[in-house]
């Protein structure tokens, strides 16, 4: 902003230096006052902004047209400080705090502001003044000008609205808080109601969310939300507009007339006058080609009326909401979708384990049988038979408890009986245990153990950790040698599980310790993916961790570290 500039009564500036100051008389034409005027006239014909002065609508600039073109309003309208009624009553007090510090100080001013347009609607201004003073130094008139800056407070409004939509809407992946946030995110900014229409759980649209500015209001938002979005496909009602047919409505004036059109009964006639709509615009919720809900803004209490740029607005607002929203609703489905499996694996486990002990004893009765006739011709098929199904049985019952297992861990009620437990014993027996199967493999276990490691572990989950470790060493060890090591390290017992066998990707190597992880192809080695989920279970309830070292077609190292004491 220019300093104000000190003018002697009755002169324009240009004529006015020209003629009084020697030092600029070389650089200066003299111009015709008539001319002077002329131009400035037709400056102030072409220009956007509106231009005054205080000195009087005689004097001012063309007799103040843009002002009254704007406002609507007579030039007497606007004389004195009339003109503040038009400015929008929340503005005025900064306004009015703006004119009065220029006033005192004499000081050219700049203040943006709402000014009522012929139309009733506000639209944003820059107000610019300078005082002109007299020779004393008194202030002669005020000469200013105002612009119109809407489209670009808008704009800036609007983006910075944006910007808080986004960081809000991804605040959450749960689907409620994301249509809450949603609905609560355009009031009061741009609505004094807005009313949130979505997809149910059973493909019907439910009415999910309606909020007010005026808390007041909270008897009438609850019957705003028992009407149902969707009574009849064939209505003008502007939510359903949109549910159906995807298409946006703006209403910028809604009369009675037209809700008692878009009304669904007389209740809904009711409600919406009790709610006073004025102006209103839905816009549908769409992602991936589907509609998904729709947004509706509405005035009742405030002076805002709709226009095309709010519903484009809206619209974008409805295109980054519908893809959060689509988010959060796949994302619920998904974890429902989950959810719905561990209950069906933690009953099927439960209901296929059963059978499995009657079975066992069957076997054992076949097998009493088969002893006590020896010389039977029947007997070695007999033996061989139920030794064949015990080896299925064994394989069934492992299975059948690591689901048993998973459901318990995804339930949060895996339970640790401590006691005290020498690491080197369980490997052992382990080992030992193993080693018939070892020789199929032609893989030899290795114990590689100098004292013992005594710590306060639940003796039947560590065995777990040990045989899982070596199942997968000689199932995936390509018949390499296992080497099992114990020690104690740091105040640790450390366990660690080596074959030279086909290794793990570095990429998979934390990906293998999620449930039904696998990095394999099922059709060469078969198996759930539970194994090291289980795992990793025990050990983290142990109070421990468990890693993998390992590179593709290297071998791997597997490594537990628990604590000694609980
Ligand atoms: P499963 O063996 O039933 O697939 P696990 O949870 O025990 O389930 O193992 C998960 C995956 O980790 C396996 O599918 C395999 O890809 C990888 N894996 C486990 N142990 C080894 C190992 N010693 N060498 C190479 N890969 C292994």
């Amino acid at each position: 902003m220019k300093p104000p500039r000190s003018i002697p009564s009755g002169e324009f500036p240009s004529r006015s230096t020209s003629a009084s100051t020697p030092t600029d008389s070389r650089s200066r034409e003299v111009v015709p006052l008539e001319e002077e005027h002329e131009r400035l006239l037709a400056l102030a014909d072409v220009s956007s902004q509106i231009f005054w002065t205080s000195a009087g609508i005689e004097k001012s600039v063309g007799g103040l047209p843009g002002w009254m073109d704007f406002t609507g309003q007579p030039a007497e309208a606007l004389r004195g400080r009339k003109w503040l009624d038009f400015v929008h009553s929340e503005d005025r007090p900064h306004v009015e705090q703006a004119l009065a510090r220029a006033f005192d100080e004499r000081v050219a001013f700049s203040v943006s502001f709402r000014l009522r347009r012929s139309d009733g609607q506000y639209i944003w201004m820059m107000g610019r003044a300078v005082p002109l003073l007299d020779a004393d130094g008194t202030v002669r008139e005020w000469v200013g000008t105002s612009t119109n800056i809407h489209a670009f407070r808008l704009a800036e409004e609007r983006a910075s609205f944006l910007a808080r939509a986004g960081e809000l809407l991804s605040a959450s992946l749960d689907y409620d808080a994301t249509l809450a946030a949603l609905a609560r995110l355009p009031v009061p900014a741009l609505a004094d109601w807005c009313i949130l229409d979505v997809l149910g759980p059973n493909g019907q649209f439910i009415r999910a969310q309606v909020v007010a500015a005026d808390p007041s209001l909270e008897a009438l938002v609850q019957e705003v939300r028992g009407l149902s979005p969707l009574p009849h496909a064939k209505s003008s009602y502007p939510p359903t507009v949109a549910l159906v047919e995807g298409r946006a409505s703006l209403v910028r004036d809604v009369t009675d007339e037209l809700m008692r059109q878009a009304a669904q009964n007389a209740w809904h006639l009711s409600v919406m006058r009790r709610v006073g709509i004025r102006s209103l615009l839905t816009v549908p919720l769409l992602a991936h080609g589907h509609i998904l809900g729709s947004l509706t803004l509405a005035a009742s209490t405030s002076d805002r009326r709709y226009a095309e740029e709010d519903l484009r607005f809206a619209q974008e607002l409805a295109h980054r909401a519908a893809l959060s929203v689509d988010n959060a609703r796949l994302y619920r489905e998904a974890r429902e979708a989950i959810r719905l499996r561990d209950e069906f694996l933690s009953i099927a486990s439960h209901e296929l384990k059963t059978p499995l002990t009657p079975l066992s004893l069957k076997l054992q009765s076949l097998e009493r049988a088969a002893e006590a006739h020896p010389d039977s011709s029947l007997a070695p098929l007999v033996r061989s038979t139920v030794q064949a199904g015990r080896q299925q049985l064994r394989k069934l019952t492992t299975l059948m408890n690591g689901l048993l297992d998973v459901s318990l861990i995804v339930s949060g009620c895996l339970e640790l009986r401590r006691e005290e437990v020498d690491l080197r014993c369980v490997v052992r027996e382990v080992v030992a245990r193993l080693t018939p199967r070892a020789g199929k493999f032609q893989s030899p276990l290795v114990i590689e153990a100098d004292a013992p490691v005594v710590g306060q572990w639940d003796r039947s989950r560590l065995e777990q950790v040990v045989t899982n470790l070596l199942d997968n060493a000689l199932k995936y060890g390509a018949g390499s040698p296992v080497v099992v090591r114990v020690s104690v390290e740091n105040g640790f017992a450390r366990l660690s599980v080596r074959d030279k066998g086909i290794g793990i990707a570095p990429e998979q190597s934390r990906r293998i310790f999620e449930r039904y992880a696998r990095a394999v192809s099922e059709r060469h080695y078969g198996g759930l993916g539970l194994g090291l989920y289980i795992t990793r279970a025990i050990v983290e309830a142990e109070g421990g961790r468990v890693h993998v070292h390992s590179a593709l077609g290297r071998g791997a190292t597997f490594v537990v570290e628990l604590p000694l004491r609980a």
